[in-house]
């Protein structure tokens, strides 16, 4: 299973003052692109050595199709041992500190029973494709615990993954989405997705089918880069801030000018997903490139509530202010806009707000399938539990959480799997850490 990497819940009661980043560096990666393994040119030696030599990206990951597609009656899918080929190639080119490939595959398929492209890395073993099960493929990504993306999420020629509908069950499955996917700008599917419920990460990439792989510019004259927040640039911590989603997307224009665009919230960064008491959040943007930027934008659930014109021409900016939040869940992405007209967005981060009088509540309430049930972390936890009683008391079920400061999913069923009535239920939600145990309680309804 997919494990999501986060710091204690002890960080949301040290709330430090504005220092930044000093564990995280942005490496910068192109994660989508081809070879003649699929329908591209050229081989994965020369493509990596290319990246890494020519254009210079720090991580670039090959995601041949393997989608039973065909040109010309010749199926481009990438063969089983090409694909061990291609890890084997890409394990061998890596060089910690120096360079990561990444060994990936592109699922799916945009015909008319299709759902959509995915890009998934460093998987064992090729996805034995269905291309009309979008929920079989969600649920073995889940299986292989890799990061994945959607690529080109575009409702126009049903690549749209079921409109990007949202199944909590496989939030964990995806990781990012394009935002740009070589010339095309797919910001609008990015903000749907958030809106829908995904907790998706930015990215933008080249999807290379010829010999440019990492210095692909496209029709507007811009590189797109997925910016990487990693302490190291070695294999398991590019993999551990894909699926953190400590990510920024960005085009790239002159080739030179990569841009670094960090968002914290209470010091925690984009990707992250937290529970905290309600109150004021101190959010900091930090935007650094070769050139100047013009203004850098606060998104407030997927709105532009808050602008910042750089008045004197900088390509260095730091934008601090505080917003308060209230009961129920926000989330903040940050963009920047250059002078110049290059753009970069960062991954949201997404934050529960709970109460001191509403201790335990269901986000959404009242529940139709599936809620998250929300509390407020106890300092340095170790474990926490949910059980839900009906108005009789009479037990219905009890949830172990996968981590002591993330909200417990309930999918509105019992202990045996069936769906419970409509009606009010209570919640015991027990916490412990190594000298406290906390009981909190509170009540949420179902009503479908
Ligand atoms: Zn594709
Ligand atoms: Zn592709």
């Amino acid at each position: 299973m997919k494990m999501m990497i986060q710091t204690t819940a002890l960080c949301l009661f040290l709330l430090g003052a504005g220092k930044i980043n000093a564990e995280y560096k942005c490496f910068y990666g192109n994660l989508h692109a081809h070879t003649s393994y699929s329908d591209g040119e050229s081989t994965p030696d020369t493509a990596f050595a290319y990246a890494r030599d020519v254009a210079g990206v720090d991580i670039q990951a090959l995601t041949e199709h393997n989608n039973g597609g065909s040109f010309s009656g010749v199926s481009y899918s990438i063969t089983p041992e090409h694909y061990q080929n291609l890890r084997l190639i890409a394990d061998t080119i890596t060089a910690p500190g120096r360079f990561v490939a990444l060994a990936g595959q592109e699922v799916g398929s945009i015909g008319s029973s299709g759902f959509g492209h995915i890009n998934v890395w460093e998987a064992p073993g090729l996805w034995p494709y269905n291309n009309s099960d979008l929920l079989g493929c969600y649920s073995w990504i889940l299986d292989q615990g890799c990061p994945a993306m959607y690529c080109h999420p575009d409702s126009s020629w049903n690549s749209n993954f079921n409109d990007l509908y949202y199944y909590q069950d496989y939030d964990r499955a995806m990781d990012l989405i394009e935002i740009i996917n070589s010339s095309t700008l797919y910001e609008d599917a990015y903000l749907r997705a958030l809106e829908r419920g995904w907790h998706v990460g930015a990215s933008a990439n080249q999807d290379n089918h010829r010999r440019d792989w990492g210095n692909r510019v496209n029709s507007y004259g811009n590189i797109p880069l997925t910016g990487i927040w990693a302490d190291t640039l070695t294999k398991p911590a590019v993999l551990e801030a894909l699926q953190s989603r400590r990510t920024t997307a960005m085009e790239v224009s002159p080739a030179s000018d990569r841009i670094n665009l960090l968002l914290s919230v209470d010091d925690r960064y984009q990707g992250e997903h937290f529970i905290r008491q309600e109150g004021t959040v101190k959010i900091m943007i930090q935007a650094s490139a070769g050139s100047d930027f013009a203004s850098l934008y606060l998104y407030t659930n997927g709105i532009p509530e808050d602008t910042f014109k750089v008045v004197q021409a900088s390509p260095m900016v730091t934008w601090e202010l505080e917003k308060n939040i209230g009961l129920g869940t926000v989330y903040y992405h940050a963009k920047a806009l250059q002078s110049d007209g290059d753009r970069a967005w960062t991954s949201p981060v997404h934050i529960d707000g709970v109460s001191e009088k509403n201790p335990v509540v269901t986000w959404p309430t009242p529940i139709k399938n599936y809620a998250r049930i929300v509390f407020t972390p106890l300092p340095a936890a170790v474990s926490v539990k949910a059980v839900i009683y009906d108005l009789s008391g009479k037990l219905v079920k009890e949830i172990i959480g996968s981590q002591p400061d993330q909200p417990i999913g309930w999918n509105g069923k019992d202990a045996k799997g069936r769906q419970v009535l409509n009606g009010v239920y209570f919640i015991r939600l027990e916490q412990k850490s190594a000298t406290e145990t906390r009981v909190s309680l509170g009540k949420t309804m179902v009503s479908r």
